[in-house]
């Protein structure tokens, strides 16, 4: 029978009882099957005469069964066949545990392979324990061997289907299948001397050497970039056929703006500025990420880019026309005030109205002071007529009775914190005909070929530099039998009076899901790292929810810390299963120094600005990932005073411990998310499940290389052809790659 990609695997002979176990491991059609790759292979293709064999060496054994029997060990617990197989030049031992069934299948005379590991068994005397067989028949001998004397592919398994059962199932697919003509254009195949992918097919599974596993993988880790890249370009190109308001001052009157800051900008903060600001000037979106390290100062230039679109175009035209409105969106109340109260600080000139809301709070300021509590209601209709021409915000924002008159420019605070569909509400463009302009900002840096990949539809801006005057952060390790002296370093800092932070894992466990699934309040958002483009799901963080078993509880802790440790101390606590109020009331106190010490879970981790915090103590710091420590750190160091991080940790691991020790030496966020992408890999480090990523397109984003000609490739087709009309096959593949990979 031919084989076509759209048979069901139900039509297949002798599949049936293994479909229930195919669809667990997510296998539905053949074409599922046929992409379940190996994730490595057994090189049994030495096939070795027996008197050969050494202790130690995998190699495959021709032979035939000269004895066979079963037994049960003395406690009748267990049933071992033992067979004897012999060749020309001699015999070994075979052993199989609490197989039962092999003993019908396995009978004297019969001639097969064995392939597997040679060992010593106890009682002298080589001994093969648990090999793979394959009984040599005709059929066999003609159409190839599929689990021994040869690579042999390990594959993803589930109980009950082992690599030995899909290879049974695969093999003769890939025997009768029909070619089919290649997606990628020949053009690439060739330009990138890769394999056509019948090819890749075919020796993904079962090369005859391993190295052509290695290239047939290589064909598929380069399509999915290919398509990414593909899928990048494209956005991009939608983008640029969209409208957007533009707006542009002069640069006398930019100069006025900065002129009402108590700082000057950084060389860096002036490049970014001015990169958006030529973006803003254009009549299509912009799409862009501001990065910069914690403290690096992103929120000051994302607010003077809605500031150019509150004050207008220029030349002004008629006063209707003038300012648009941006959204600051903010994924913590603490952080989306914060934004609100700073700008209040630094442009009291300002004579547009701009507003505050969240969960809890809604508030309008007219510059000179005239702040004011307002309904939400009464807030809601003035966003609705423009009256209002920035709002800083949570959530809150992304209601369905929010709209917006005329929404020029959304500025997403710690993007990665926000799910893609959060970021499309607010896109969605709640105004008129244009599409809003959108201003991403991450602390979390990336390593290029990782931005290339997953954030390639975003222009970059970076802010490398910190501000002037700030003091390098002292980290050190502290074991355990060091806590009494940290405690007492501490004690010593706030009588000089200064402030600290103490970060726990999480609080309980089991209602921390139960939070994190209801509750609608933004520091639940896990710590993913969607683009604007990819799926974001709490999967993944329930399964790291566990990790939290052993963690110290905030409660404990904030117990210990006032009652036991620093009992003439002012400790408050904070953590996201508060009301949005009483974490406002924490943050405030520990604001206005009404607390000496905050015992806070990750709540903190983004934004919050204390500059007379001077010491960061993290709790199991070996729980967190590097990013999240790295983000932890920045909280301190932000005033004048020298400040100091203090990572706990019991765990015993040298991994545990080497991880810790490349953020003590990271010079910068970009050289600690380089190792972290090496250390952890591109998974972890954008959590897993999250990203929708293809799997071989991951470990690929390690190989600039490829990463590079992925684009280039991508360009070269989309240049003479957007919208791939010459290549309807690989237009088709596109579609429903972005379906798989949820990128749409
Ligand atoms: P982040 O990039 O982490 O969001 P912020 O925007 O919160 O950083 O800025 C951190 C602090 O640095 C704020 O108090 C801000 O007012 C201040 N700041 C920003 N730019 C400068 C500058 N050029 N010089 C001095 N201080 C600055
Ligand atoms: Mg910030």
């Amino acid at each position: 029978m031919m084989i076509q990609f759209s048979t069901p695997l139900s039509e297949l002979k002798n599949t049936k009882r293994f479909l229930p176990k195919l669809k667990k491991l997510g296998i539905e059609t053949i074409k599922d099957l046929l992409w379940h790759f190996p994730f490595r292979y057994e090189d049994f293709s030495n096939i070795v005469a027996i008197k050969d064999l050494k202790i130690g060496q995998y190699a495959t054994v021709q032979g035939v069964i000269q004895s066979i029997k079963m037994r049960r060990t003395w406690k009748r617990r267990m049933f071992i066949i033992e067979a004897l197989i012999g060749d020309d030049t001699g015999s070994i031992r075979a052993v199989w545990f609490n197989q039962r069934f092999l003993i019908t299948m396995l009978k004297k005379n019969i001639r097969l392979n064995l392939a597997g590991k040679i060992t010593e068994a106890p009682e002298g005397g080589l001994v093969m324990s648990h090999p793979v067989f394959e009984i040599l028949t005709y059929k066999k001998e003609k159409e190839g061997l599929s689990h021994t004397g040869r690579v042999v592919p390990i594959y993803p398994e589930t109980k009950g289907l082992t690599s030995k059962g899909i290879r049974f199932l695969i093999k003769p697919l890939i025997d009768n299948m029909e070619e089919i003509e290649d997606f990628l254009p020949k053009e690439i195949i060739e330009k990138q001397n890769i394999f056509n992918i019948n090819k890749a097919i075919r020796l993904v599974h079962f090369p005859e050497k391993i190295e052509e596993a290695k290239e047939a993988k290589k064909r598929f880790a380069f399509e999915d970039l290919f398509f990414l890249q593909l899928n990048n370009l494209r956005q991009r190109m939608k983008l640029a056929r969209e409208r957007a308001y533009s707006s542009e001052l002069s640069v006398d009157e930019i100069k006025e703006l900065l002129s009402g800051l108590p700082f000057e900008l950084t060389y860096s903060q002036k490049k970014s500025l001015w990169e958006i600001l030529q973006d803003l000037k254009k009549s299509h979106p912009m799409n862009r990420l501001l990065q910069g390290d914690v403290g690096s100062g992103k929120t000051i230039v994302a607010v003077l880019a809605a500031l150019v679109l509150a004050k207008g175009s220029k030349p002004a035209v008629a006063e209707a026309m003038a300012g648009k409105q941006s959204a600051f969106m903010a994924p913590t109340e603490v952080l989306a005030k914060q934004h609100y109260e700073t700008f209040k600080k630094f442009f009291k000139k300002f004579d547009k109205g701009i507003g505050l809301i969240t969960g809890s709070m809604a508030k309008v300021f007219y510059g000179d002071g005239l702040e004011s509590d307002i309904k939400k209601k009464d807030l809601i209709k003035k966003i609705e007529n423009s009256e209002i021409k920035i709002v800083f915000g949570t959530h809150a924002l992304i209601q369905k009775y929010v709209k917006f008159k005329d929404l020029a420019l959304v500025i997403i605070d710690e993007q990665h914190r926000f799910g893609v569909k959060q970021r499309s509400e607010l896109l969605k463009n709640k105004s008129s005909e244009a599409v809003p302009h959108l201003l991403s900002m991450s602390a979390t840096p990336i390593p290029r070929t990782l931005s290339l990949t997953i954030f390639g539809d975003l222009d970059l801006s970076i802010i490398d530099e910190l501000p002037k005057g700030r003091k390098e952060i002292i980290t050190k390790i502290v074991a355990p039998v060091n806590r009494d002296k940290a405690y007492a370093f501490i004690r010593g800092q706030v009588k000089k009076g200064r402030q600290v932070f103490v970060i726990c894992p999480r609080i309980e466990l089991q209602t921390q899901i139960n939070a994190e699934q209801t509750q609608n309040d933004a520091e639940i958002i896990p710590h993913e790292f969607a683009s604007s483009n990819l799926r974001s799901s709490v999967s993944g963080l329930r399964k790291s929810a566990l990790l939290w078993e052993n963690a110290k509880m905030v409660k404990e802790e904030y117990e210990k810390l006032s009652q036991k440790v620093f009992p003439d101390l002012r400790v408050g606590m904070m953590h996201g299963k508060m009301k949005a109020k009483e974490k406002n009331e924490m943050m405030k106190n520990f604001n206005e120094h009404k607390t000496d010490i905050l015992v806070a879970t990750s709540v903190i981790e983004v934004g919050v600005d204390v500059p007379n915090a001077s010491i960061m103590m993290i709790e199991d710091a070996d729980k967190f990932g590097l990013a999240q420590l790295y983000q932890f750190r920045g909280r301190v160091g932000r005033g004048e005073y020298q400040s100091f991080c203090f990572l706990f940790t019991e765990s015993g691991l040298k991994s545990a411990y080497h991880r810790l020790r490349s953020l003590v030496e990271a010079k910068n966020g970009f050289e600690l998310a380089e190792k972290d992408l090496a250390i952890r890999g591109p998974g972890e480090f954008l959590g897993e499940e999250q990203t929708g990523i293809p799997d071989l397109a991951m470990k690929a984003v390690r190989n600039p290389e490829l990463v590079k000609s992925s684009r280039q490739a991508a360009e070269d087709v989309l240049k003479n052809d957007p919208e791939l009309e010459k290549y309807p096959l690989l237009k088709k593949r596109l579609e429903s790659f972005q379906q798989e990979v949820h990128l749409e």
